[in-house]
């Protein structure tokens, strides 16, 4: 007996699951796999920073649970600290995390692409057609860019001009750090900055004071053009502080209302094209797309016409499909912003309502989520912004009143220690959050 009910009644409904079924490229003939042979499954899409903290919370958390972890990479490239391999204090096989941990705690990692999911069946049907059955999924496959929203960026065009915004194999954050070591002399880098909501929302910044960083040690009459789809930007007082103090004027930002929005490239010509027409010609071009839920998400119906998925603030399930509990940058979280740590923290109560769930039981009822974004800007030069968050009363997430905040703003001299502190402390927090989703 492992205290679940067998006969659970999921609370799908043919409403909820006509949307799923009609995009739904299940196919009959493939073959199933049944993993676990006795106990709930909780099968988990995207080995990131929210499905692997969710796999491995479940195991440690509930070991009569058989969990497993798809995920199309054998190890993980994490996107925090990737803008450090840009300013060369990180190097890629210090931000790359292998799966053996989790398989060592009895998760059963399937190194296979989710390309579908039946949420009547309760299966899903991986790339090669294999299908897993689950009892509870969790979706946590992080972003797609929003390709057609910068008309000439296509793949090809990524190879000249990357993104750098999703980790895979890594290879996009390695070509950047290539093409900033043979930047000519006194060269251009230019960035194309989305509108929100995105990924990590100081993330952009802190890669600008990290290629910054670079280019004052190697090639210091060098140029950043930062061309931003928004008119301000998180943590915005403390990076241009910094900026100013650190690195002079090498930083020209351009904000949405002076035609700081890149509506196109050229990648042949090396060539970012504004909202107005503008052509603004640059060696090395970083170009992060708006960007929406991943094809999982999206494919699947899980996600509505934001093409972000629309969740239970107390449990995650999913709007569509209450048996698939959607946690990470995939779903909307608002007023918590799109970051590894809110996917890393959410992670453990999708989990644990998913088991209560299972149980006939309510879900954990106050739950609470924590974030606190490091950016670092140079040298033990960091800065933060952190918040907690719980329920509002009316069914939603709101920012708890008085706690977290900014890092103090004023100048170098005055804060050394705080702004040294504060990189420690990221440090920190990148070793104890890797730890969390990996060991
Ligand atoms: C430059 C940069 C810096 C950042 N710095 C920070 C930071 O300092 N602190 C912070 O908290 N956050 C930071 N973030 C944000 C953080 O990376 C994301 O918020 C976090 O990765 C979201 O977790 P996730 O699980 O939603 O997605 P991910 O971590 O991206 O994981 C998604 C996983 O799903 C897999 N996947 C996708 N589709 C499928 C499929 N069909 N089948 C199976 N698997 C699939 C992917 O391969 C991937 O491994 C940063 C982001 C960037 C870009």
């Amino acid at each position: 007996m492992n205290g679940f009910s067998n006969g659970f009644s999921p609370k799908l409904t043919r409403r909820h699951f006509g949307a799923l079924l009609a995009g739904s490229a299940f196919t009959l003939a493939a073959p199933a796999i049944l993993r676990a042979d006795s106990g709930p499954r909780l099968v988990v899409i995207g080995g990131g920073f929210g499905g692997a903290s969710a796999a491995r919370f479940a195991r440690i958390s509930y070991p009569d649970v058989n969990v497993t972890l798809i995920e199309p990479y054998d190890s993980f490239v994490t996107c925090p600290y990737g803008n450090l391999i840009l300013g060369g204090k990180r190097a890629l096989p210090q931000i790359t995390h292998s799966y053996d941990g989790l398989r060592a705690r009895g998760v059963d990692v399937v190194q296979n692409r989710a390309r579908d999911i039946d949420p009547v069946a309760k299966r899903v049907t991986l790339a090669d057609d294999t299908r897993i059955a689950y009892d509870k999924l969790i979706v946590s496959p992080g972003i797609a860019l929003r390709r057609d929203a910068i008309e000439g960026y296509d793949e090809a065009a990524s190879e000249i001009f990357p993104h750098a915004w999703m980790g895979g194999d890594g290879s996009q954050i390695s070509i950047l750090r290539r093409q900033l070591e043979a930047l000519p002399e006194g060269g251009v880098v230019g960035l194309a900055i989305p509108p929100n909501p995105f990924r990590c929302p100081p993330g952009p910044y802190e890669r600008i004071s990290m290629i910054a960083h670079h280019l004052k040690q190697h090639n210091p009459r060098a140029k950043i053009l930062a061309f931003d789809a928004k008119d301000g930007f998180s943590k915005q007082g403390l990076f241009q502080d910094g900026w100013a103090e650190l690195y002079g004027d090498m930083i020209e930002w351009i904000p949405a209302s002076q035609d700081g929005t890149i509506t196109a490239v050229d990648p042949q010509e090396r060539v970012f094209i504004s909202e107005f027409g503008e052509r603004h010609k640059v060696d090395v071009g970083n170009v992060i797309p708006p960007q929406y839920a991943a094809a999982i998400a999206r494919d699947t119906g899980l996600a509505d016409d934001s093409g972000w998925v629309p969740v239970d603030p107390l449990t995650f399930a999913a709007e569509a499909a209450p048996d698939i509990h959607v946690i990470g940058d995939a779903n909307i979280g608002s007023p918590m912003p799109k970051s590894g740590y809110v996917a890393n923290s959410t992670s453990k109560q999708a989990v644990a309502a998913a088991i209560a769930d299972l149980r006939g039981e309510a879900a954990p009822a106050d739950p609470v989520y924590f974030n606190t974004c490091y950016s670092h800007l140079g040298d033990d030069y960091a800065v933060s912004v952190a918040a907690i968050f719980r329920k509002d009363g009316e069914g939603g997430i709101m920012a708890t009143p008085d706690s977290g905040g900014l890092s103090p703003r004023g100048p170098l001299s005055e804060l050394a220690y705080n702004r040294r502190r504060e990189a420690e402390y990221a440090d920190a927090w990148y070793d104890s959050i890797t730890t969390d989703m990996f060991s």
